[in-house]
This record gives C-alpha cells, structure tokens and sequence, in this order.
C-alpha cells in the first residue's frame, strides 16, 4: 500500500488524525512537523526566526521527501505541516505517491481549537492579525491548494473515530485493528 498523506490547516486534526489512522492499519506514522522540530533540534519559531520562512519551507519540502522514503515501502501515514502544499513540488509529490486527504473545517472551529491549544501561543504568526482574522486569511489562500491537491475530502469537525472510518471507506480498505 502506498503512503497516505493528510493535508490542511493548522489544528485541522492532521496529527490527531494520522495517528488513530496509522493505529488502525497498523502503518508507521510521521509528522513533518515533528521530524523537523527532531531532526534540526529547534522548534519551528526558532528555526523561523533564524532562517525566514523561506528556509523553513525548504526544510519542510525535505523533510516530506524524507519521512516519506522511496517508492513502495509499505504503508505509512505522513501528517503534513499546513504550509506543505504551497511549493507546487510537494503538491505534485504527495499526489504521486499516495493518497492525499484534506481535513477541511471552518474557520471558527480552526480558532476555537488553536485558542485551546498553548503550544500554537508558540508557534509565529504569519501575518501578524489576531487569531480569527489570521485563520480566515491563511485559509483563504490555501484552501484552493488543499482541494487541488486531495484525492478526498474529510470533515474534519466530525470525531476522529468518524473521520477515519470515512477514510478508510474512500481507501477500499478495512481496519488492521478495532
Ligand atoms: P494539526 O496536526 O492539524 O495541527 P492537531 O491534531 O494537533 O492538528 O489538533 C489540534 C487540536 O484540535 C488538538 O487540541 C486536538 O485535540 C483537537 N482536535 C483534533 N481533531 C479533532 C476532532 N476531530 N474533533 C475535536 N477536536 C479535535
Ligand atoms: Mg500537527
């Protein structure tokens, strides 16, 4: 079986998701985020403010090759960093290599959960506009990349259990586990 890769905004689930996904195919999961934040021994603000956005970018665009492998190594489920599909490459890469799910949600349920969330108090802003604002304008830009690049599109407002269960429908495919 090919990877599988999860795409979407911040808070979307990708991580909560991709996790009881892999559990339930018995896959290995990655996180790009995670990787990075392991493999370079800094957080992404740190990495950010040393670099620009910019250098993370192209840090995140190895880390997808990376935690990816080569071609038919097995299963795998791969949770994407929201900026993921903004280079064409990696839009292009995740499509060729596996299936590709959106985790859309909207914009009220994305901030409610990151004003939740302490660590995204941490993670920099990308345009510098409250919570609310930012959210709707990051996701403004980047819906129309998300939908270009899934070959399906999950609720991501849905429980986690529900979601998979609706990804694993899209993929043929039974559970490894309960
Ligand atoms: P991402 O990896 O896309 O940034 P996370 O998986 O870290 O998102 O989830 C962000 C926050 O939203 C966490 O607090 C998580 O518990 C919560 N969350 C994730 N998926 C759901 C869901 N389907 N329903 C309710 N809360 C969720
Ligand atoms: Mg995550």
């Amino acid at each position: 079986m090919a990877a599988i890769f999860l795409v979407g905004a911040r808070a979307a689930g990708k991580t909560t998701v991709g996790l009881e996904l892999a559990r339930l195919l018995d896959c290995p999961f990655t996180d790009t985020d995670q990787h990075l934040r392991q493999s370079l021994g800094r957080s992404v603000a740190e990495v950010v403010a040393a670099e620009g956005w910019p250098g993370f970018r192209a840090r995140e665009s190895a880390a997808l090759r990376e935690v990816t492998g080569a071609p038919r190594s097995g299963c795998l489920v791969v949770a994407t960093g929201g900026g993921m599909v903004l280079d064409p490459e990696n839009r292009r890469f995740m499509r060729e290599r596996g299936t590709v799910f959106y985790l859309a949600a909207p914009v009220e349920a994305l901030a409610r959960r990151l004003a939740r969330d302490p660590l995204a108090a941490q993670r920099p802003s990308l345009t510098g506009l409250d919570m609310v604002e930012e959210v709707r304008q990051v996701l403004a830009d980047r819906r129309p990349l998300y939908e270009e690049t899934a070959h399906h599109i999950l609720n991501a407002t849905a429980e986690p259990a529900e979601i998979c269960a609706a990804a694993l429908r899209l993929l043929g495919m039974a559970p490894a586990r309960a």
